[in-house]
């Protein structure tokens, strides 16, 4: 018989890029769902599944704030493009019956539920799926911390990071074919090597809180599975 799961309960951030599939911006319907069928093996192997959503592929905040906008402006826009995002995966989660939750760190009352961490926790143990929309609520973040604060108040065994490629390298093999691929590192390695996965705010929250960090690569058909199995190619960041 196949080993049961290691996880109870796990996050997954997804960049808003994952989503764009071969387009330059925007959503790609077919990675969505790609993306939810990939959801929901990992919720039918009896896995507690919530999602943060990046915006990155509608509008980052730091690019506008360069070209002359408030930052902190700017980052709210970058927020609201996360919730359509979160809107855009509830709908192709829930089209192949998977039953999901928006909760939203700005509320937003006609569109999605506000952000209750105990509510949040209560529909998890129910089984449904939370997405958490608008980052940490606030600017100068990124999703990526967003990510690592809510695995901690939702007090998941580790959040899964799904990158381009199927784990952490030395450099990124797609321009250096040279790049070492590790298997295993610690936070503070990541924060020395200063390795481009996640920001240092994240990698620091989550190992204050020893969250351990899995990354893999989200544009395998299947690997979030896979990768929850134990089967496939990830780093462990612990
Ligand atoms: N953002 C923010 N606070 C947060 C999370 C996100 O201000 O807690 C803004 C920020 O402008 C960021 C944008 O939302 O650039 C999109 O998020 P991110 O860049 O993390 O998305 P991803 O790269 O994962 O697609």
């Amino acid at each position: 018989a196949a080993k049961p799961p290691a996880y109870k309960r796990v996050l997954l951030k997804v960049s808003g890029e994952a989503l764009m599939g071969e387009r330059e911006y925007g959503l790609d319907t077919a990675t969505c769902r790609r993306i939810a069928e990939d959801v929901k093996g990992v919720v039918d192997l009896g896995v507690q599944v919530c999602l943060v959503i990046g915006g990155g592929n509608i509008f980052r905040g730091v690019s506008a704030a360069a070209a002359g906008m408030d930052r902190a402006q700017a980052d709210y826009m970058g927020m609201l493009a996360t919730v359509m995002n979160a809107l855009a995966m509830q709908s192709a989660l829930e089209s192949i019956g998977v039953v999901t939750r928006v909760q939203s760190a700005i509320p937003m009352a006609s569109v999605c539920e506000p952000y209750i961490r105990r509510r949040a926790e209560r529909h998890m143990e129910k089984g449904r799926v939370v997405i958490f929309a608008a980052g940490t609520g606030n600017p100068f973040f990124t999703t990526d911390t967003a990510a690592a604060l809510r695995a901690a108040e939702m007090r998941c065994d580790a959040l899964f990071k799904g990158t381009q490629v199927d784990g952490v390298y030395s450099a990124d093999p797609r321009k250096n074919p040279r790049a070492e691929r590790y298997e295993r590192l610690t936070y503070l390695d990541m924060l020395a090597r200063d390795l481009q996965v996640m920001d240092a705010a994240a990698i620091s929250l989550a190992r204050e809180n020893r969250l351990p960090i899995v990354v893999f690569n989200i544009h395998e058909p299947g690997a979030f599975t896979a990768v929850m199995k134990g089967e496939g190619r990830f780093t462990t960041v612990v």
